[in-house]
């Protein structure tokens, strides 16, 4: 199949053989087709398999296609949703890039930058609005923006933004919509709170299905190293000398974890930066572009932070620890490989996290391959459930101890105002 023969217009067809995209992902062939339709479509996609270019093809059409026949100035006929910054940025880029021989104009605003760019865009403007629901309440809150004209709403990673604790924004954001609209939902995974949240916000949805969380992509070559907690680094370094290695997404559960690594790797000479949520947005900007030309070998992301990263062919994913939820091991692996190229992931393990590498393979249903050429093997034993509750107590206790030391006052006597 074709991007034609999904009857696509002219100046999408032209954009996207640019693009060099000459078929249609899985996504892409079942949901445009319903799209153009003017259905409502729940679509279950994890980021990867071309879910951007599904939703953004068919409402550049119909936005094109509305103005040759009104062409009235710009309002804000589409607003697409999505839990972080880096992902509206690179959704607004998707839209400029497939968008440009139409016309259709989009601006993205998130938090964390001042607002005056982003006010300035929306006066001169818009057809397509791409936000966070943080920022873009506060410009509701402030009369820069009405959601009056819009009628194509997509909330894109519906999973992640319920996660995040945006589920009263969603809330507040979709009670201004125009009840006469056009939804489409993505979720990577779809439990029951998504279904109910879904229910609200589609009519009689078309349901479109691909590769879901539990299936990772075949295309993924995944491997496991065994160490210890205090071997990690070294480890690391090990996995590193290996120059086929050249561009890598590392994953840190913890942006304190993530700046470790960033200084451990780069007193090795390892050209190495990180993005997490404490980063300025220019910063995360500029450190992503520098990784996508290829300045950075490494780059170190906490699992939000990196939620947004597109990186075109990106091979080998590491995660410097496990995650205790199965489906985020899914979603990281997820960033390599993407649309059909061949990817690597490799784990790095350690005692505590075996057990979650035991839920990741129920999950995936199959076995991660063990690396047993490994300098740096696991020695140390696992806590079991008792030693681990025990630890967790003490921590407790000690952590309650120390803020209620902290937070006394000082006694009267103290040698600041004791009596001379
Ligand atoms: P997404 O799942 O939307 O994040 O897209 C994943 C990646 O696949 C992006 O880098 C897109 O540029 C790319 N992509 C999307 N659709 C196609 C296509 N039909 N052919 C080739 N690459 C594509």
């Amino acid at each position: 199949m074709q991007f034609e023969d999904l009857e696509i217009i002219e100046p999408i067809i032209k954009a996207l053989k640019e693009e060099k995209y000459s078929v249609p992902t899985s996504i892409q062939e079942r949901a445009i087709p319903h799209i153009l339709k003017r259905k409502d479509v729940l679509g279950s996609a994890q980021t990867g398999t071309g879910k951007t270019a599904a939703f953004a093809i068919p409402i550049l059409q119909h936005l094109f296609l509305d103005r040759q026949r009104n062409n009235s100035p710009h309002k804000i006929n589409a607003l697409i949703l999505t839990p972080t910054r880096e992902l509206a940025i690179q959704i607004a880029d998707s839209f400029s890039t497939y968008g440009k021989y139409t016309g259709i104009k989009n601006t993205v605003i998130f938090g964390g930058v001042t607002q005056s760019a982003q006010t300035n865009a929306l006066k001169r403007g818009v057809d397509i609005l791409v936000a966070t629901p943080g920022r873009l309440l506060d410009l509701m809150d402030q009369g820069f923006i009405r959601l009056k004209d819009v009628e194509y709403f997509v909330l894109d990673e519906a999973d992640r933004m319920l996660d995040m604790g945006f589920i009263h924004e969603i809330k507040k954001i979709i009670a201004k919509l125009p009840g006469k609209r056009q939804s489409l939902f993505f979720s990577a995974t779809m439990p029951t709170k998504i279904v109910e949240l879904s229910r609200k916000i589609l009519n009689n949805p078309i349901k479109v299905e691909v590769s879901p969380v539990s299936s990772t992509a075949e295309t993924i070559q995944q491997y496991l190293y065994y160490t210890n907690r205090l071997t990690k680094n070294d480890l690391l370094l090990h996995i590193l000398q290996d120059k086929r290695i050249d561009q890598v997404l590392l994953f840190s559960r913890t942006k304190h974890g993530a700046d470790r690594i960033v200084r451990n790797l780069q007193k090795k000479k390892i050209k190495t930066a990180a993005i997490h949520g404490d980063k300025a947005q220019n910063h995360r900007q500029k450190v992503l572009k520098q990784f996508k030309e290829g300045e950075l070998r490494v780059l170190v992301a906490t699992d939000i932070a990196a939620r947004g990263i597109d990186i075109d062919k990106l091979k080998y994913v590491i995660n410097y620890d496990i995650p205790n939820i199965a489906e985020t091991y899914v979603h990281r692996i997820g960033r390599s490989g993407r649309a059909g190229e061949e990817g690597v992931s490799i784990s790095i393990c350690e005692p505590e996290e075996n057990a979650f590498i035991k839920d990741i393979e129920k999950l995936i249903n199959q076995k991660i391959e063990i690396i047993d050429d490994n300098p740096f093997p696991q020695t140390d034993n696992p806590m079991t459930a008792t030693e681990k509750q025990v630890f967790e107590i003490e921590k407790k206790r000690r952590k309650q101890e120390f803020f209620s030391t902290k937070n006394q006052k000082r006694p009267s006597s103290s040698r600041f105002n004791r009596k001379k």
